[in-house]
């Protein structure tokens, strides 16, 4: 398995000039956004926000907690955001760089991420923004809440999954790519293995089981 990380334009061109010299600085700059329900966060998004961190060099990654993710709804009772924000906050415990952020759910209401992107440049409007997604979120992108506003107020940074095919950002918009290792999990997967007994760790840090565990999430009874 390579580890080796890619970055390149939408035609696959070299970056931009400014964008190289950003690139080879050796200074960090910017903020990465990395949305989700993080129901429970896991090794993969985890994984995520730090290859995004170390191949853009940002100054820090948040992983951004959604309040009522709209396009979820009714597809099943969420865990509440105040335990999805608890075990994001012990879920990037002293990883460098990362961090949770309860933003969405200060806001309250139905979380649309041209709401967070503009509060964010409202509150620091020299921050050049990386909005990070993955190739799913990224394939869905058009369905979002005024989605041909987000390239205007970030940088799309599409996190691929070694062997799978590049996916591209909408038509008309420019994106960075990272790749990263291919881990196979996600948050629905994870709450079924808890519901059937079988253990999380390592797919979710232990800090962040034992949380899930002493607030009863997933089915985990408290010991
Ligand atoms: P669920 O199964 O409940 O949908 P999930 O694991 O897909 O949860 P989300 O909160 O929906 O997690 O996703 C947040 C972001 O994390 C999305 O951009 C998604 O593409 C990305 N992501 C989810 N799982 C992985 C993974 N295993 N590796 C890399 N990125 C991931
Ligand atoms: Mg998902």
């Amino acid at each position: 398995m390579t580890l080796v990380t890619a970055l390149r334009t939408l035609e696959g061109e070299p970056l931009a000039s400014d964008r190289t010299l950003f690139l080879m600085s050796s200074e960090r700059h910017g903020l990465g956004i990395f949305g989700g329900t993080f129901d429970p966060p896991h090794i993969g998004h985890l994984a995520a926000a730090v290859e995004v961190r170390s191949a853009l060099r940002l100054e820090r990654v948040e992983l951004m907690v959604a309040n009522q993710p709209w396009q979820k709804a009714g597809e099943r009772q969420l865990s509440s955001a105040f335990d999805r924000l608890a075990l994001t906050e012990a879920a990037v415990r002293g990883i460098e760089g990362l961090a949770a952020s309860d933003l969405e759910i200060q806001r309250g209401g139905p979380t649309y991420t041209f709401d967070t992107l503009c509060e964010l440049r409202g509150s620091d409007p020299a921050c050049q923004l990386f909005l990070i997604v993955g190739a799913d979120a990224a394939r869905g992108l058009p369905t979002w809440h005024r989605y041909e506003e987000l390239g205007e107020l970030a940088t799309l940074v599409i996190v691929d999954r070694e062997g799978d095919a590049h996916v591209e950002p909408p038509a008309g918009w420019a994106a960075l790519h990272v790749a990263m290792p291919r881990l196979d999990v996600s948050s629905s997967d994870l709450r079924h293995r808890a519901q059937i007994g079988l253990p999380l760790a390592p797919y979710v840090p232990a800090e962040v089981v034992a949380g899930a565990r002493a607030r009863g999430l997933y089915g985990l009874r408290k010991s």
